[in-house]
């Protein structure tokens, strides 16, 4: 018996990174999972390599491609994942972007792109599952990915930062407003995590002049890191399944900082 069998679960952003993670941990303590992600190809590759993962238990793995900032689409895919596994217990709203640039240099398309995926992904995404739990009348849990740029602003990455701030907000909104229907509403907020995302911010943040050589800026975010290393996604699901889990039951509009220290906020 898993710490969290037979819960079916959404897992936003999960063709890679973080989100990824999330999932296959879920799976590793009994849940079911729909994999969901704007690359549609890429999380399909994902669902079945955890398919072939779990041989007989394969038939708790599913995927659905998603636009997390297009409501018809995110209706989908809660659609797909209820005709799938009969009910959608907890939903991650973990989908996130980010595009620096210096502040100055933010534009209206810039600001709109990241907060569209980060801010209003996140809101869509809790609306649309809890009208399903509801529906359903069983309760569940919300949750989802802040960061350590929900509790401090960084330089370069304004909109970013705005955006994490926005995702603390939406939990203990949402998190007052569904008490009522049994349903919480908690979110996590990693540090510096070595993903994709990071190799294209550091990347980015060359391109903008505000690192010189590759790997430059995370080493600059990371330097106070009390822990002593950048995290690795499984630093971070042990986390994740806790707040999937019965065990995380009592805890609602609260975020779980996990950055090894990063910031004592
Ligand atoms: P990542 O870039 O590796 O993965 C993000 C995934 O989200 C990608 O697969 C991408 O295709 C998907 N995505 C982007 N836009 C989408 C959309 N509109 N609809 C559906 N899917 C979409 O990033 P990651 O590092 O795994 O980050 C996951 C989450 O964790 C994000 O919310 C991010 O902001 C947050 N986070 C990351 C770090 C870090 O250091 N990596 C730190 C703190 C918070």
């Amino acid at each position: 018996m898993g710490r969290v069998s037979g819960r079916s679960c959404i897992v936003t952003g999960a063709a890679q990174g973080i989100g990824r993670a999330i999932g296959e941990a879920l799976l590793n303590e009994g849940a079911e999972v729909c994999f969901a992600d704007i690359n549609g190809a890429k999380v399909a590759e994902v669902a079945e390599a955890n398919k072939r993962r779990l041989g007989d238990s394969a038939t708790r793995v599913t995927h659905a491609q998603v636009d997390v900032t297009q409501r018809d689409s995110v209706q989908e895919m809660i659609a797909h994942t209820v005709e799938t596994f009969g009910k959608i217990d907890v939903k991650f709203n973990n989908a996130g972007v980010n595009k620096p640039m210096n502040f100055l240099d933010v534009t209206e398309d810039n600001w709109n792109f990241i907060m569209g995926v980060n801010g209003l992904g996140c809101m869509i995404g809790m609306q649309e599952a809890a009208r399903q739990m509801i529906a359903q009348g069983t309760g569940g849990k919300i949750i989802n990915t802040a960061s350590v740029a929900s509790r401090q602003g960084f330089d370069n990455v304004a909109p970013y930062c705005a955006s994490k701030w926005a995702v603390v907000s939406l939990t203990q909104s949402g998190a007052r407003d569904l008490a009522k229907h049994n349903i919480t509403v908690t979110g996590f907020a990693p540090g510096v995590v070595a993903t994709e995302m990071w190799e294209q911010v550091d990347q980015d943040l060359m391109k903008i002049g505000a690192a010189e050589r590759p790997g430059q800026a995370m080493e600059e975010f990371s330097s106070e890191i009390l822990r002593g290393r950048v995290a690795t996604p499984g630093d971070i699901t042990g986390t994740t399944t806790f707040l999937a889990s019965p065990d995380s039951d009592y805890m609602t509009g609260q975020i779980v900082m996990i950055d090894g220290g990063m910031t004592l906020v």
